[in-house]
């Protein structure tokens, strides 16, 4: 396992991380999700992401237990969540002082931890003012219950405004963002932050990099059964697919198929190539699945500059 600075900061993360969404809970009981964990760990995982909205807070008390059992020193691993969506009340949701403490508390509690090392605005909240936001996480940083905080989905204005606050009142600024990135999905990352990218060495804690498993190249005949896209509470996924380039998904498959390497691997190290990527969260409902995605490493070499531009021209 290779290891990348977390943007400016001096954090080291794992280059493959790995996420919670949609599999805790959902599909993964405490046995599975901690097979998944362990196996992570064991192959070089230092970062383990999560939210309060991942199974309505759920997800967290699974992680939280596994961590427990587990044992791990705490100064062995990485851990994240992300405030935004905690339930339905006007005080449970968005970026305000006191949904961030709060949010910050109840994560603490669930995953039975005593600060997290990475704390996310899970989305840009127009109703707060962005100075209170910076506040909120810059007084959570001097309490020792955050380490560093971060945004995710948020426009390079919104990104530079922040920095601009942190600047202003002598508060500290984000760190990083949780954008997704992926094959087909590569505007955002690749020219709204550019100047992000130059200007503050922003991190980045990526998702999605397999688009949610289309990139395998498993839905290119239909929806498979036991798939993300059945998941119920998921529709929405399956209902997107027709907008999905299946033409690109192939090409770049059969790409893969010709390099001798899996589908998964290679959008893995498409994303691994560029260097404004911290680290790639994998998600995985098997460990098979992680063993084969946590193998990319190996095959670095293959994915040269002349196949990247292959993919991105294809
Ligand atoms: P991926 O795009 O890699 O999708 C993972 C899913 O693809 C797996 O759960 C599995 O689904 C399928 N899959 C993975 N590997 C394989 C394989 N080798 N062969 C076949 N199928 C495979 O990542 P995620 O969408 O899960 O995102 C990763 C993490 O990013 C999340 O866990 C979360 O922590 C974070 N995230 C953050 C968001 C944000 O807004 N900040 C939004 C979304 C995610 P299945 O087996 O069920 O088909």
């Amino acid at each position: 396992m290779e290891y990348r600075n977390l943007g400016n900061s001096g954090l080291k993360v794992s280059e493959l991380s790995f996420g919670s969404w949609v599999t805790f809970v959902n599909q993964l009981g405490k046995k599975e999700a901690m097979d998944c964990m362990a196996y992570a760990y064991d192959q070089g995982v230092n970062f383990f992401d999560n939210a309060e909205a991942y199974a309505s807070g759920e997800s967290e008390i699974l992680m939280g237990d596994i961590l427990k059992k587990l044992n791990w020193g705490r100064d062995t691993y990485i851990v994240s969540s992300k405030v935004f969506w905690g339930g339905e009340l006007p005080t449970q949701r968005g970026l305000s002082k006191k949904h961030i403490n709060d949010a910050c508390n109840a994560a603490l509690n669930r995953l039975q931890v005593e600060y997290l090392d990475l704390f996310f605005c899970h989305r840009p909240d127009p109703e707060t003012p962005i100075i209170e936001t910076v506040y909120a996480m810059n007084d959570l940083l001097h309490q020792g219950k955050i380490m560093y905080w971060g945004t995710s989905e948020w426009s390079a204005d919104e990104i530079n405004q922040a920095f601009e606050c942190a600047e202003k009142h002598h508060l500290r600024p984000p760190v990083m963002e949780q954008p997704q990135y992926n094959i087909l999905h590569r505007e955002r990352f690749e020219k709204e932050y550019k100047e992000i990218f130059e200007k503050y060495n922003y991190g980045t804690t990526i998702w999605s990099p397999l688009a949610s498993g289309l990139l395998t190249g498993k839905y290119n005949d239909g929806i498979p059964k036991n798939s993300r896209f059945k998941v119920k509470g998921y529709e929405w996924l399956a209902d997107s697919i027709d907008d999905v380039n299946f033409d690109k998904i192939k090409k770049v498959n059969a790409i893969a198929d010709r390099l001798g390497i899996k589908p998964s691997q290679l959008a893995i190290l498409w994303c691994l190539n560029n260097k404004n990527v911290s680290t790639v969260i994998l998600g995985a409902s098997k460990v098979s699945q992680l063993k084969e995605n946590l193998e990319s490493s190996k095959y670095i070499d293959l994915v040269t500059d002349e196949i990247i531009n292959e993919i991105n021209n294809s």
